[in-house]
């Protein structure tokens, strides 16, 4: 049949060109042309998005654009504005892009509820303009719908389930090359005006400071590297991985990759099977494979439980009347609580983006059931703001749980100590205090001994050392002890409370299984 209408690939997430079962679809669809097209969102900007993640986004359009003009001679087309009217137009009359309305639209499957409630008003417009609509998935080891479905329609809330489910489920679809032609692009579809744009343009006055680079192609090149590590991989113990370690880090480092879909994690997962077969390796949960069903099932979480990312209406958080005080939340954000390592792991949110799974640990802890008692939910927030990988269900599922309030916590009073030497599980390995002297340069001079807990040193070693604790660098915002301790007790008082209340409730509906 002669090759008709055009075929809009929609990118969102899985700004990639292999492994990507939309564009192999709509290469294969029978179009005349093919329009690749990426919506900027006014609701992604710098309200709630950091230039380190704004423009790691922006990274991955170039480079999705420059490889489309290598391989394909295409190009990305990128459009600004509301998804519902930009897309809404196309539908109508294709302008002012296409000199007709396209025949059909593709895109990768999104579970977030954003996503869900935008690309439900999208089909609906499609379908009033009678352009076709194909999704597909490709975000996640599995279709996140279908695995749901398996699971009677609820997620697991352990690794262990999760493996059991990932068996019963099967292998994932094995990842599938780039499409080795595309359709040409529409004529129209070309100008500087739907080139990508910079920084400054989107609204942004600050620049990147992250060395993280964003991209298929810088994603590749991750992975391939870290899949020649075949001894890294094979021995990875996710708890004995240095929390210290920046330079570089201990750990692989593809979560801002995985997040925007440069990389695949089909792709991830059946290379590390092939490094791990047929030899020793270690096991879920700690192992990578054991990390990718964490995320899996971070996925899985945020698709079926209602109100996942808050505290009211969630099935899955206890009710913690967490207090409310702009002061020590601006502390803990800004890296000034007076504890060099929840500070040093602060900064490094805000200079380079990323953190090391338990510096997350030990700061969400801290921020909230440790030690200053503020909510997940605020927490959550500067996380998403601030991390290139914040991720909605990967972020959630691990402030719930590290608030304490979720099935999935670690008893709640199992609090980390934010001095790493009194508490081994953060696993600092670093007596030098190195993490410490980069990302807070006040206790650059600071002796060793003293660099973890600046204010025992004596005042003559804080004078020689140029950082005097209280003006040069704040004393500790909170005595760890004594709210840690406050804390464990409002903790316990806020469970039974609910406990009761969730008692009388059932008597009330008649509902106890009595
Ligand atoms: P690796 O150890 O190399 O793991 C490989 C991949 O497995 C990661 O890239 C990630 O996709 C997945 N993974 C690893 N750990 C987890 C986990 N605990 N839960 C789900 N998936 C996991 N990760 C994000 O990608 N985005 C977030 O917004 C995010 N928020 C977090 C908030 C808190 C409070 C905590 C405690 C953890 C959060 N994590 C988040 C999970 C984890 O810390 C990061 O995925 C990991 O540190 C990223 O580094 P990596 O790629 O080197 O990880």
């Amino acid at each position: 049949a002669e090759a008709a209408g055009t075929a809009v690939v929609w990118f969102r997430k899985g700004l990639r060109l292999h492994d990507n079962p939309a564009l192999l679809e709509a290469a294969k669809s029978g179009a005349k042309h093919l329009c690749p097209v990426f919506v900027l969102d006014p609701f992604f900007g710098p309200k709630f998005v950091g230039p380190n993640r704004y423009n790691f986004l922006l990274d991955c359009l170039r480079d999705l654009d420059q490889q489309l003009r290598k391989r394909y001679r295409s190009r990305l087309i990128v459009l600004r504005g509301r998804p519902q009217e930009v897309l809404g137009k196309l539908f109508q009359s294709g302008k002012p892009l296409l000199a007709a309305k396209p025949r059909l639209i593709v895109w990768e499957k999104d579970t977030e509820p954003y996503a869900r409630k935008r690309d439900a008003a999208i089909e609906k417009l499609a379908k009033k303009g009678g352009v076709e609509v194909h999704t597909f998935s490709g975000h996640t080891l599995y279709d996140v719908d279908e695995a749901l479905a398996k699971n009677k329609g609820s997620s697991p809330t352990t690794n262990n389930g999760m493996q059991s489910l990932a068996k019963a489920l099967g292998e994932p679809a094995a990842p599938r090359p780039a499409p080795g032609k595309l359709p040409p692009l529409p004529p129209a579809a070309s100008g500087k005006a739907y080139d990508v744009p910079d920084l400054k343009k989107m609204g942004y006055k600050s620049s990147p400071q992250t060395y993280l680079k964003g991209g298929e192609t810088a994603g590749a090149a991750r992975m391939t590297a870290m899949l020649k590590k075949t001894k890294f991989i094979r021995t990875f113990r996710k708890p004995q991985t240095r929390s210290s370690a920046f330079d570089p880090p201990d750990t692989t480092v593809l979560s801002p990759y995985l997040k925007f879909g440069c990389v695949s994690i089909r792709e991830f997962y059946y290379g590390l099977k092939k490094v791990c077969s047929g030899s020793n390796h270690s096991k879920p949960p700690e192992s990578l494979l054991g990390q990718i069903l964490f995320r899996e099932m971070a996925y899985l979480m945020g698709a079926s439980i209602p109100n996942f990312d808050r505290q009211a209406g969630n099935p899955c958080c206890k009710p913690i009347p967490w207090a409310n005080n702009k002061k020590l939340l601006a502390a803990w954000e800004t890296g000034r609580t007076g504890y060099p390592f929840i500070d040093a792991s602060m900064r490094q949110l805000t200079r380079v983006g990323w953190m090391h799974h338990l510096a997350r640990h030990a700061v969400a802890c801290f921020l909230t059931r440790g030690d200053l008692w503020l909510s997940w939910e605020e927490g959550r927030d500067v996380f998403d703001r601030l991390l290139v990988d914040a991720d909605w269900s990967l972020n959630n599922m691990n402030w719930l749980g590290l608030s304490g309030a979720a099935p999935w916590s670690p008893p709640f009073f199992r609090v980390y100590h934010p001095v790493p030497k009194m508490d081994s599980s953060l696993n600092v390995k670093d007596p030098e205090g190195k993490f410490i002297r980069e990302f807070v340069p006040e206790l650059r001079k600071m002796p060793s001994k003293y660099i973890y807990a600046p204010w025992t040193a004596p005042k003559e070693v804080q004078q020689a050392a140029g950082c005097i604790v209280g003006k040069d660098y704040p004393k500790p915002i909170v005595d760890h002890e004594t709210v840690c301790k406050a804390n464990l007790e409002r903790f316990k008082k806020a469970l039974a409370a609910a406990r009761s209340a969730g008692g009388q409730k059932r008597k009330a509906s008649g509902s106890a299984s009595s």
